[in-house]
């Protein structure tokens, strides 16, 4: 019987992984720039890490996560996202300091039960970062900044960052309660989800994808219009440095995200090129109540979470190009027999040692062929392998690209293949 993978989950290879390290390598360069440090959680948690903190009305813990009880009863969940995990993290380890700044980010595989299409998964990848300890609106500004610069260093242009402040809990008070009279007598045009999400935690209704219930959120009060003084003010400092930095931004009065951790700043990076529901290529915002709430201090903090998945399908959609960081000198022995495989060992075992990539064949099919794989593989010298070469102790380098050859004495002047072969750097 042939076994496939669980469905929403992909094997990684080839092509991919080169797009998938450029884009975790451009974030980390990134992140180091900006002076965050890596942290690696676990990839499962109690349950109640995310249910307190993600929200009980939410999607996510209604009806998305990999819940299950562990052999002696313990209810655990593979994370559905990276902040609750990582405040967990920092309470436990004490991390947080008064007055400093934690900054950390991640890379991870995210677990979610959502029905499987184009750009959604049920097992993705997460990159992301948390600025733990202020809640100084220069700080929203520098994070939203290094969500900016990573996108534009993978080489995308017309993307497109929308922004909102949701207020803090005062605020949202408020505008729920007018949001609640506003939906009341529209409740029966909403989907059955809404309803529900509607009863138990009506600013969810805003996740809905359905046009219909979309279309009535379009007329809807607006979180943005209930800001309290400090909270507006808050916003407009974020906006003012966003200027300052000359980050383009569209403010999206209706951009309420899909949890319930979020205050004040919240921002999302979408693209009109990925033409399906799932436009969002990363998003985040503040999250001032969330380390309180899983049993820290007060402290204040923000955060985004990119996904790697959809950022390489649109990359590879654009066609956006990038440089391969490759060995630049690669060798493949060709030998023409086992005698010669074994005799090769010697050879072998100097060139990896002077740490110059390189490769043998392990069967011995027709020269030609194997010079046109070495060829097609990226490969820039041979070293053929056969009889006459054992018993005179040389050999004979090709360079294929140059088109040149040369002869060596293995036995008594090993260090010619290097000078021959050349300097053994990157591209
Ligand atoms: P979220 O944690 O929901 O704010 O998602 C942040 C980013 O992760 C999104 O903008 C997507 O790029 C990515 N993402 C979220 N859910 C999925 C999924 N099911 N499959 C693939 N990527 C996802």
């Amino acid at each position: 019987m042939k076994i496939s993978s669980p469905r929403g989950t992909s094997d990684i290879y080839g092509e991919d992984i080169d797009y998938r390290n450029f884009i975790i390598n451009t974030a980390r360069k990134i992140f180091e720039i900006f002076n965050y440090s890596e942290i690696i959680t676990p990839a499962f948690e109690y349950t109640q890490v995310f249910s307190r903190s993600i929200g009980e009305g939410t999607d996510i813990v209604q009806k998305e996560m990999y819940t299950f009880m562990d052999r002696k009863g313990r209810s655990l969940t593979l994370r559905p996202e990276g902040t609750a995990s990582i405040v967990r993290a920092v309470i436990e380890n004490k991390m947080y300091s008064e007055n400093m700044l934690l900054k950390l980010f991640y890379i991870g595989n995210m677990f979610r039960y959502e029905r499987p299409q184009k750009g959604r998964m049920r097992e993705f990848w997460q990159l992301g970062i948390e600025s733990i300890g202020t809640d100084n609106p220069v700080i929203d500004a520098e994070v939203i900044w290094i969500l900016n610069s990573f996108f534009i260093k993978l080489g995308f242009k017309n993307l497109i960052l929308l922004v909102n402040s949701m207020g803090c809990s005062r605020c949202r008070e408020k505008f729920l309660a007018e949001f609640k009279k506003y939906i009341k007598p529209e409740l029966g045009k909403l989907c059955n989800d809404c309803q529900n999400r509607f009863e138990k935690n009506p600013l969810r209704v805003f996740d809905c994808k359905k046009n219909s219930c979309k279309s009535i959120l379009a007329s809807s009060p607006e979180v943005s219009s209930y800001l309290c003084s400090g909270c507006k003010r808050n916003f407009k400092e974020v906006l003012e440095c966003l200027k300052i930095l000359k980050i383009k931004y569209r403010i999206d009065k209706n951009l309420v995200r899909g949890f319930d951790y979020y205050t004040k700043t919240i921002f999302e990076i979408i693209s009109e090129d990925l033409q399906s529901a799932q436009n969002a290529l990363g998003g985040g915002g503040r999250y001032d109540n969330l380390i309180s709430q899983l049993g820290g201090p007060e402290i204040p903090a923000i955060g985004f979470a990119v996904g790697i998945d959809r950022t390489m399908m649109l990359m590879k959609q654009l066609n956006l190009k990038f440089k391969k960081l490759t060995r630049k000198t690669r060798v493949y022995l060709i030998t023409m027999n086992k005698n010669c495989q074994i005799y090769s060992l010697d050879i072998l075992k100097y060139l990896r040692e002077m740490e110059v990539t390189c490769d043998i064949n392990f069967s011995n099919k027709n020269l030609k062929k194997e010079i046109k794989w070495a060829r097609d593989n990226n490969y820039n010298f041979i070293i053929i392998i056969g009889e006459d070469e054992i018993n005179s102790g040389s050999l004979t380098i090709k360079d294929i690209k140059k088109f040149k050859q040369y002869k060596v004495d293995w036995k008594n002047q090993k260090d010619k293949i290097m000078e021959i072969i050349g300097a053994n750097y990157y591209d």
